[in-house]
């Protein structure tokens, strides 16, 4: 009888996938890791039994994570990735050229470490990138002390659990502001809407208490269970979200990007929310984020 790994992350949905070889078991200081092979997804990372990433589906989210907020900047020198341990955004950002810094905040090294030796491909040897500034510890106390002024600032938490919770807070959203260039834009990983409402909710509330311009973008992550995934976007410049289709095309074609998900269309699409999303966010009195 096959091993099943089994997701209890929501209260009244639940996902099982079979395990068909446990490829490495630990407990680092912050959290349990597993990573097993499953025949259909590849090789899966979960911390505390929550599924982080996956081998077949990685791309979707790390290509939309980065590669929405970079193209809309059109040229941002310094990135900052809050988490991210696994290496998926680090590799995606640092395919442009135009990004001169990579500063990566990543409170368990142990993540770093058991990636870069069973999950390979993700960063596929991002973590020797020289325009990457590797920094362990906690995005949350980063954020509060550097004097570094990042254009985009990427995070790419687990859910709002354990030590990512402070990731999710006004003060945390609050120093992304004061530390952001004036045309820089944060995107965050803001969950699944259709089982994780109260997240859509609170980005939106907290968001929108720190920043002029706010809206979601969705991709669809098939194991982050529950329908499309909701990322949050914010900025005090308005006009990095009225790039026109030519233009992103343009830059684009000028990063000359292998990917398997994103394109202009897609990113320009991306930001159109169906209307029960934007009557969760409208019924809660929050000022429209996608007007
Ligand atoms: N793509 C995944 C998702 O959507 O859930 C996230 C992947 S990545 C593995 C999440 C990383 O955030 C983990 O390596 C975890 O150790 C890290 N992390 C959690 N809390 C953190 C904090 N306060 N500061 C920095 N990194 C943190």
């Amino acid at each position: 009888m096959p091993a099943w790994f089994t997701e209890n992350l929501h209260t009244d949905l639940g996902q099982r996938l079979r395990i068909d070889e446990v490829i490495c078991e630990h407990t680092t200081a912050f959290q349990s890791l597993l990573i097993f092979k499953n025949k259909l997804l590849g090789k899966v990372l979960a911390l505390d039994g929550i599924i982080q990433t996956t081998e077949a589906d990685e791309f979707i989210y790390h290509e939309m994570l980065s590669h929405v907020p970079i193209l809309a900047h059109g040229h941002p020198k310094t990135v900052l990735i809050i988490g991210g341990g696994d290496g998926g955004i680090l590799r995606e950002v640092l395919k442009h050229r135009s990004v001169e810094k990579v500063i990566l905040v990543e409170l368990d090294s142990k993540v770093i470490e058991i990636c870069k030796k069973h999950l390979p491909s993700l960063s596929a040897g991002a973590f020797e990138d020289p325009r990457l500034e590797l920094i362990i510890g906690d995005g949350y106390q980063y954020v509060m002390l550097t004097d570094q002024t990042p254009d985009v600032i990427i995070v790419d938490s687990p859910d709002p659990v354990g030590p990512a919770s402070k990731l999710f807070s006004s003060q945390f959203y609050q120093n992304c502001q004061r530390i952001l260039s004036t045309t820089g834009v944060l995107v965050t990983q803001n969950g699944v809407p259709f089982v994780q409402e109260a997240e859509l909710l609170n980005g939106a509330k907290l968001l929108s208490e720190n920043f002029h311009d706010v809206a979601f973008y969705l991709a669809p992550v098939p194991t982050y269970q529950g329908g499309a995934m909701a990322f949050g976007w914010a900025s005090n410049f308005p006009e990095l979200r009225k790039v026109s289709l030519d233009e992103l095309e343009q830059r684009f074609a000028r990063a000359a990007l292998a990917t398997s998900y994103y394109d202009p269309a897609i990113h320009l699409s991306c930001f159109t929310t169906p209307k029960w999303i934007s009557n969760v966010l409208y019924n809660s009195e929050l000022q429209n984020p996608n007007p």
